[in-house]
């Protein structure tokens, strides 16, 4: 009999990574052991008479008005013809909806799902959509593979992703938060962790993703737990020309007062916002450091609001995930704008967070060199600069789905055990539950070396209800600590965040009752 075997991605695979928008197409050929990238192409303005496509670090050249479709016929055999060996190809899909929480191999129903979508990502799944059609007909023996925006965000708690509305609206609709930028999210967090030398299981980080699109991710033992977009990207921080979080009221009032429609609301809040609604003169960063820097009090008052959400929505998720261990700012802005981060780590000594200014003004990260830190040595709270890398991350789940092993995805690997409820105890309590001098008593050896069940056992009493006979196991430890199961915690009336064995911090509180004295 043949041994059950998971493909592990241990040699390098190329893929062919493409990210097809509206007017737009991006693609490289990355080699996924170190990211390498094997070929280049960029294509801007499409659909209109301007459109120019660049290949690696040729000249631009003039495409005429092509479709999506017809500029990949065009210019995708060029893009092979650059790099041999290309096993597959990744296709960044903005919206997955509540199907796709995993990297998915394409087929024609999984095609037609994605197109199916697009009613929860009208300026992007359909475009996402052409660029699969595109390119299964130009290559059809090549595996393609979608990766999905909200996929990260599939963890998130029914408490983070519901609206305050009519469930039954709701469910009809397909309206909730589902989050986006999580390969960026989860590529960030990853690099973090191996930065900090820490098990991502272990920590909790804020993810800041500051480029045209922004959004900030709460990921709690590597997990996404809250993010600032929802249902759509036009939720949460100050964006290049989306307006973010805006009280709904705002458009009642705009409809009734100035007979704004649905399409003029589209056009203000998406294009004619944000940034570049602020500030006049574009949404680019840098032109609007410059002009605040000259007086500009448009741009000032841009850069201002700009970063007062970001670092809303910073203290916003340290109290979510109850405290934060490290603070990582990513993409165009995050990456290069010294003075967007110093402006956002204002005031984040409550967290433990103090930014170095120097290691501020000097950080530079690239693919190579991808972290830098910017906190002080005394700063409990780290301060991150990381490049991120979508195309490399959405490689290597390519790769993955393309060599048969679905779901190889590092920093989400959870290791569990199941362990029937029990307690250990510290010297101090064991004597406090069973009177003065008191040693546990050995019952049965445990599987782990050492360890072992005692005959005594404890009444568990939580603001609910209570749970008799919970074993005590020994030997006595440092710190008092219960494990039970989620159903024990409602039947206990507690909420207590899934995590390692160990890590008791902000536990929330049960008493422990011991055998009456005699
Ligand atoms: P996208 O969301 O399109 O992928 P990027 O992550 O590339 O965007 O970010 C683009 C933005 O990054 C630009 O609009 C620009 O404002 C900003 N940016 C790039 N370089 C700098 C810099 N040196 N200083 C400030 N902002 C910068």
């Amino acid at each position: 009999m043949r041994p059950r075997q998971v493909a592990v991605v241990s040699s390098t695979v190329i893929v062919a990574v493409i990210n097809c928008g509206s007017s737009s197409i991006k693609a490289d050929v990355v080699e996924t052991r170190d990211g390498n990238r094997l070929a280049r192409l960029r294509v801007g303005r499409l659909g209109t008479d301007e459109a120019r496509a660049r290949l690696d670090d040729e000249p631009p050249i003039s495409l005429g008005n092509l479709s999506v479709s017809d500029a990949l016929a065009q210019l995708l055999p060029q893009l092979f013809s650059r790099a041999d060996g290309i096993e597959g190809i990744g296709h960044r899909v903005v919206h997955g909806g509540e199907r796709f929480v995993a990297p998915t191999l394409i087929d024609d129903e999984v095609a037609a799902a994605v197109a199916g979508l697009a009613s929860l990502a009208p300026l992007h799944n359909p475009a996402n959509h052409a660029g699969i059609v595109a390119c299964r007909k130009l290559m059809p023996n090549l595996p393609q593979v979608a990766v999905f925006d909200t996929a990260f965000h599939a963890t998130l708690p029914a408490r983070a992703r519901t609206y305050a509305l009519p469930p039954e609206l709701a469910s009809k609709t397909g309206v909730r938060r589902y989050g986006f930028h999580g390969t960026s999210h989860a590529w960030v967090s990853a690099r973090a962790a191996e930065y900090l030398q820490a098990p991502l299981q272990e920590l909790r980080i804020v993810t800041c993703h500051l480029g045209n699109g922004a959004s900030v991710a709460a990921v709690e033992y590597g997990r996404s737990v809250e993010t600032s977009m929802g249902m759509t990207p036009l939720e949460g921080l100050v964006m290049g020309t989306r307006v973010g979080d805006i009280d709904p009221g705002v458009l009642l009032h705009l409809m009734r007062e100035e007979g704004l429609d649905v399409d003029a609301l589209d056009t203000l809040l998406n294009r004619n916002s944000g940034l570049a609604g602020l500030s006049g003169v574009g949404s680019d960063v840098r032109d609007i450091q410059e002009r605040a820097a000259e007086g500009d009090d448009r741009c000032r008052l841009a850069l201002r609001v700009f970063c007062h959400r970001i670092r809303k929505y910073i203290g916003a998720y340290a109290a979510v995930m109850g405290g934060v261990d490290a603070i990582v700012f990513t993409a165009g802005v995050g990456e290069n704008s010294a003075e967007v981060r110093h402006m956002v780590a204002q005031r984040l000594d409550f967290l433990g967070a103090r930014l170095d200014e120097d290691a501020n003004r000097d950080a530079k990260v690239t693919r190579t060199s991808p972290v830098a830190e910017i906190s002080t040595p005394r700063s409990r709270c780290r301060l991150l600069v990381v490049a991120t890398d979508e195309s490399r991350a959405i490689a290597e789940q390519t790769a993955a789905v393309v060599r048969g092993a679905h779901h190889v995805e590092r920093e989400r690997t959870i290791p569990i055990a199941v362990s029937a409820r029990h307690i250990h105890l510290t010297p101090a309590s064991v004597e406090a539950l069973f009177g003065k001098g008191h040693k546990l008593t050995p019952l049965k050896e445990l599987s782990q070396p050492g360890q072992f069940a005692c005959e005594e056992t404890l009444t568990v009493v939580g603001p609910k209800r209570r749970i008799e006979n919970v074993r005590v196991l020994g030997p006595v430890r440092g710190k008092n600590q219960i494990e039970i199961s989620r159903t024990d915690e409602f039947h206990l009336g507690v909420d207590a965040p899934v995590r390692r064995s160990g890590d008791v911090a902000n536990s929330p509180g049960v008493t422990l009752e011991g055998p009456p004295e005699r």
